[in-house]
């Protein structure tokens, strides 16, 4: 670890034209992977924090709003998720989160950088809190995308797909996992129940890139929800699709989400069923362009 011993910041861009400046008191990684800049640096307002090509992917004061909203509407709303299949999810918080539904028997986490994954287990250890070692757990360092091809292949299925890779416009890597044809592929390794959710950047700030997400999840799933949840520490709400082929969270009451997350034995901070019907009843914040 270096101390930082001036004012060093850290400014995260939300959007091509404006940043939120964080100040920065420890560094204890910056390295260029293969795929990516990665830092993880700690920081007075939001504890310590992963980066990935200058963007936060989570930081240890708010991860739980963002990784339990990804996962738990999908989760929950599946009546018998025992597959799950998580694209991305480097630090291994959304393993840990879908790990807490005792019906999973298997949980397959394929990220393409090694470097993180690696980075993650020993200085984020709050993010993963031992989920790697779950003997559910089977991590894949490969490209999402021909984990899919490959699996479609073998023939495997899933019920429950959580796609949280970094965002459409701030890295490459992650963009073919975005379009409508890959999202058709994603249906098909799903169960005829199957459901898939994904981080879909911020309909704010980047409005071409949100609805491109929702388009190719609404021309595949019959069922969509959209929801946000703010995320302090990429200061904005960060915006999530589900799409599903049979399930539909918007009809789970409050009192039978709390139901299931008591049977399946999942204890969570900040989603309940009164969260779930929360998340699924805001509107999606866009421009209010009037001419
Ligand atoms: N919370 C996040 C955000 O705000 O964007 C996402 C966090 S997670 C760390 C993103 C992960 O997606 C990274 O570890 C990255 O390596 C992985 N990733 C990007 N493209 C990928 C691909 N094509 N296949 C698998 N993993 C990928």
């Amino acid at each position: 670890m270096s101390k930082v011993p001036g004012p060093i910041v850290l400014m995260e861009p939300l959007s091509g034209k404006t940043s939120l400046i964080i100040k920065i008191n420890a560094i204890h990684v910056s390295k260029r992977s293969k795929y990516q800049e990665i830092l993880i640096v700690d920081t007075d307002d939001y504890g310590r924090t992963l980066v990935l090509d200058d963007y936060i992917q989570s930081s240890y004061y708010d991860e739980i709003y963002y990784h339990e909203s990804l996962v738990h509407p999908a989760v929950t709303t599946h009546p018998r998720p025992s597959d799950v299949l998580i694209l991305g999810g480097g630090e291994g918080a959304t393993l840990r989160e879908v790990l807490k539904h005792n019906t999973v028997k298997r949980a397959v986490m394929v990220d393409i950088d090694g470097d993180v994954v690696e980075l993650s287990k020993k200085y984020l250890p709050q993010m993963h809190q031992g989920a790697f070692d779950d003997p559910r757990s089977e991590v894949r360092i490969e490209d999402g995308f021909v984990y899919v091809e490959n699996a479609l292949k073998r023939g495997e299925k899933f019920d429950v797909v959580i796609m949280d890779l970094t965002d459409p416009y701030s890295s490459e890597i992650a963009k073919q996992l975005y379009t409508p044809e890959f999202f058709g592929k994603v249906k098909r390794l799903l169960r005829e129940d199957g459901i898939v959710v994904t981080q879909a950047g911020n309909s704010f700030y980047f409005p071409e890139a949100y609805d491109y997400v929702l388009h190719g999840v609404k021309s595949n799933f019959p069922i969509i929800a959209e929801y946000s949840v703010w995320i302090p520490s990429f200061g904005y709400a960060v915006n999530f699709v589900l799409g599903s082929l049979k399930h539909d969270p918007h009809s789970l009451s409050a009192e039978e989400v709390d139901k299931r997350l008591f049977e399946r034995g999942v204890r969570a901070e900040f989603y309940s069923g009164k969260t779930h019907i929360a998340l699924m009843n805001m509107p999606i914040i866009k421009k209010i362009l009037r001419v």
